[in-house]
């Protein structure tokens, strides 16, 4: 039998199992996914907007292979600093493969930006998303004008969220406070700024649009923007060589150039153009951006001007990308925030490590939609199938599981994450709501620990 752990329950990480339970090379194959929370799904659950029910509901898809006999959810088991390490991995596992992402948020580098009420926007998807982890905190408080920083889709997902009328998020599964919170908000002003020009922006056409059709903002775009670069503005041809995808981007920008404003309660401006230069301070709170204006270098680059524009606002997120987080014990590659790898094969200085491998952003680098991490799985568990006879060569524990317990470990187990679930829809219905979502971990891990003494069926 080839016993494989797969740390990370996100998509890269359930790709994975997919992939070494559908396989035919190796029929006798068992895989333990294990996860830092007590709850499944990475970034589907903890990143994916809540109001974005569609890609959510590929948790069903991720729940149908975490069924199956010969996986088992394994959470609450931190791999890493303060939990198992990956040299006590391989005394349990044949393999290891890693699919834990890329957890902190890039940073600006510039003065102000750890000023109060400038935060990534990754603490704020955090709140919105009622990560156990996340702060308590009132992100929207006292702020009438919000600059978000990055034209990518994490900014247009909290542009949306920071837009949105709390009663087009209360039949989602965002948690309470955070609702409350943003039912009370007084943001009037969303500002997302991007150093570029539209058609190097990251964000993908069908996320724009959906900026364009929310029903409490209008979205405006300046032409005085647009003509830093003249080929943007209107009526003009698109610059040579730019992709469909920026092309249709570009299409919507510059209708919404066009378009006079419709009265909605809330703005969200979309600027370009503009580096941020230092993060302005009033009463020891984020009071403003500056911006250095850009002009295009011919390049797809930009060149600063030396003419800056300031930008109020009480709230800045900061949504600039994530990074990968060095993982004890395993190598790192510090400028590109990845462990170093050959088609999913560990390098350590230099040579494939045996028995350990790398699968989505960890691997990669954040990059692509959740769809870009089966075909990189994939590539992942095919290495490690060709080395599979070698692995197997290796004596391993005969129950993981039991040496994780005597390692002072509280595995949560799939009756756990069910009654978590079970949990959540009570919760949801007390409020009057649809499922709503347990934000702490106190909370999560009594649920698991209930429904675990009373196993629901599998
Ligand atoms: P991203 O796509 O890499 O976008 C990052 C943005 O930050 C870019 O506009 C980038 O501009 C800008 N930026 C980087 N450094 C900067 C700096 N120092 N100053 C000013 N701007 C800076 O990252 P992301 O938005 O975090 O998304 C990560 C991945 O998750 C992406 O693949 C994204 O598609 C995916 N995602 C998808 C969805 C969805 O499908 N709905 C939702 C969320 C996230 P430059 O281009 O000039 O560097």
């Amino acid at each position: 039998m080839l016993r494989v752990a797969v740390v990370g329950s996100g998509p890269s990480g359930v790709y994975a199992a997919q992939a070494l339970i559908q396989q035919l090379r190796v029929p006798d194959v068992r895989v333990h996914i294990l996860d830092r929370l007590p709850c499944p799904y990475g970034l589907v659950r903890y990143g994916v907007a809540p109001d974005h029910e569609k890609i959510k509901s590929l948790q069903n898809n991720l729940r149908s292979v975490l069924e199956d006999e010969r996986i088992d959810f394994i959470g609450n088991v931190e791999v890493g600093a303060h939990g198992v390490g990956p040299r006590q991995l391989l005394e349990l596992y044949h393999a290891v493969v890693y699919c834990v992402g890329a957890a902190k948020d890039r940073r600006l580098g510039i003065p102000g930006e750890d000023l109060p009420g400038s935060r990534s926007a990754t603490d704020f998807v955090s709140w919105y998303s009622a990560h156990p982890d996340a702060v308590a905190d009132d992100f929207v408080l006292g702020a009438r004008s919000a600059v978000v920083i990055g034209v990518g889709n994490v900014a247009v997902d909290v542009a949306r969220i920071l837009a949105r009328g709390a009663d087009e998020l209360r039949p989602t599964d965002v948690p309470q406070a955070a609702l409350g919170a943003l039912e009370a908000s007084r943001v009037r002003e969303v500002h997302m700024v991007g150093r570029r020009g539209p058609a190097q922006a990251k964000f993908t056409t069908k996320e724009l649009r959906e900026l364009g059709a929310l029903p409490s903002a209008d979205v405006l775009v300046e032409q005085s923007d647009l003509a830093l670069e003249p080929a943007y503005a209107e009526g003009a041809a698109p610059p040579a060589g730019l992709s469909a995808a920026s092309r249709r981007n570009l299409d919507v920008v510059r209708d919404w150039a066009a378009r006079p404003p419709q009265g909605r309660p809330r703005q969200i401006r979309v600027r370009f153009f503009l580096r941020p230069a230092e993060l302005l301070e009033r009463d020891g709170r984020v009071s403003g951006v500056r911006f250095e204006r850009t002009v295009p270098d011919g390049e797809g680059g930009v060149r600063g001007t030396g003419a800056y524009e300031d930008i109020e606002a009480q709230l800045v997120l900061r949504a600039v990308g994530y990074r990968g987080v060095p993982m004890p014990g395993l190598p790192f590659d510090d400028r590109r925030g990845t462990v170093p790898n050959d088609r999913g094969r560990v390098l350590r200085d230099g040579a494939p490590s045996p028995g350990e491998y790398v699968a989505g952003w960890i691997k990669r680098g954040p990059t692509g939609v959740i769809g870009t991490n089966r075909p990189c799985a994939k590539e992942t568990v095919t290495a490690l199938l060709d080395d599979a006879t070698e692995l197997t060569l290796r004596p391993v524990a005969d129950d993981p599981l039991d040496r994780l317990r005597e390692a002072g470990h509280r595995p949560v187990q799939w009756p756990g994450w069910l009654a978590i679930e079970q949990a959540e829809s009570e919760l949801g219905r007390t409020l009057g709501r649809g499922s709503v979502k347990i934000d702490d971990w106190p909370g999560l891990l009594h649920a698991a620990n209930e429904g675990q003494r009373r196993p629901l069926p599998r």
